[in-house]
């Protein structure tokens, strides 16, 4: 059996309940650290691609690092994957589930990532070598196999260093380092943002074309609502840590139903859109003052449609409204209310 049974398409792959993280001294510790999520929930579906959105500071990179292991979640947080307790396994189950590559991580900036003394056919088949899978010649034949995936050409490409590559074609020897272990789920962190238009369109198109043709889910990180328009199944939108929205892509990009998620989706113009509430609309007259950390809607300072509930109670657990069709949760005491206002 293999090490990692995956599910069938559309059913839970990873699933993240209560993720809570903070940065600096542990609770208990003297002095306090910085709570940068608090109490997500998140479901990634076999053969899916989610877009996890959210400004600098949303903590959408931390939320992609502790899924992978690469950040020590707060105690009270489950993680699933395919099965396995990803907070709990230890010794021998964690070795094999690290070796079986089910679930592999791309870093945003390739040339950190990519060791420049190695050929670009080793630095995809590291991952291989690192859990010691199959001898040198399997692990190049991997490698150009995982290359060919990604369109480079092995015969033009193997030998080359990651430095002698444009950064687009680096950005897709990253891809195919972390496709060459065969995923379940590539997470993935602001795949595109660092590369020209062309470029950009051509990640984004790999990674629709590899879940079409590998039944690959695939999580997008990323600051940008409209580079995920007609990519992402659904987009997870987090606000200073909290998950404010979490719907199908198209309803948060055409209908969102925080205010915030709205302001997203106004600022980021795509073709064809048809309408929506402009920034105009949504943004306060006048900044308000910031005030402190658990009282009120997170959003509040920046909200204009906060009541005073809104800066009395925290905003409520995400949940779905009444209407029809696939879930749809917003954390917002007024989700039905404000976009009533904005419509009239
Ligand atoms: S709960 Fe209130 S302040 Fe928060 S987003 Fe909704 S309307 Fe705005």
């Amino acid at each position: 059996m293999s090490a990692v049974d995956a599910p069938r398409a559309g059913e839970p792959l990873l699933t993240v309940s209560g993720l809570s993280v903070s940065y600096g001294p542990s609770p208990g510790a003297r002095g306090r650290g910085t709570r940068v999520l608090s109490g997500v929930d998140l479901t990634v579906r076999a053969g899916e691609i989610v877009g996890i959105i959210g400004e600098t500071g949303s903590g959408k990179t931390t939320l992609a690092r502790a899924a992978v292991g690469l950040v020590r979640p707060e105690p009270g947080a489950a993680l699933r994957f395919a099965g396995h307790d990803l907070v709990r396994m230890r010794g021998a189950e964690l070795r094999e589930f690290r070796r079986s590559g089910a679930l592999q991580y791309m870093f945003q900036d390739p040339l950190r990532s990519q060791d420049p003394e190695l050929t670009v056919r080793a630095v995809v088949a590291e991952p291989l070598a690192a859990a010691r899978r199959g001898d040198r010649r399997e692990r190049a034949a991997r490698a150009d196999e995982a290359l060919r995936l990604v369109g480079l050409d092995p015969a033009a490409h193997g030998e080359r260093t990651p430095g002698e590559l444009s950064g687009g074609q680096r950005q897709r020897v990253s891809l195919a380092r972390a496709l060459v272990t065969r995923p379940r789920l590539l997470i993935t962190d602001e795949p595109a943002s660092a590369l020209d238009a062309s470029n950009r369109n051509l990640v984004l198109g790999l990674l629709a074309r590899l879940r079409a043709e590998l039944g690959l889910a695939v999580a997008v990180v990323s600051h940008d609502l409209g580079s995920l328009a007609g990519l992402a199944d659904r987009v997870a939108v987090l606000y200073r840590g909290r998950l404010v929205e979490d719907g199908p892509a198209a309803e948060v990009l055409e209908a969102p139903r925080h205010p915030y998620a709205a302001l997203l989706a106004a600022s980021a113009p795509r073709v064809g859109a048809t309408g929506g509430p402009r920034p105009a609309q949504l943004r306060p007259a006048a900044d308000r003052e910031p005030w402190p950390e658990g009282l009120g809607c997170v959003f509040a300072p920046r909200c204009r449609f906060a009541g005073p509930a809104c800066e009395r109670e925290p905003e409520p657990a995400p949940a779905a409204g009444s209407a029809p069709g696939p879930a749809h949760t917003v954390a917002c005491h007024h989700a039905a209310d404000w976009r009533a206002e904005v419509a009239a």
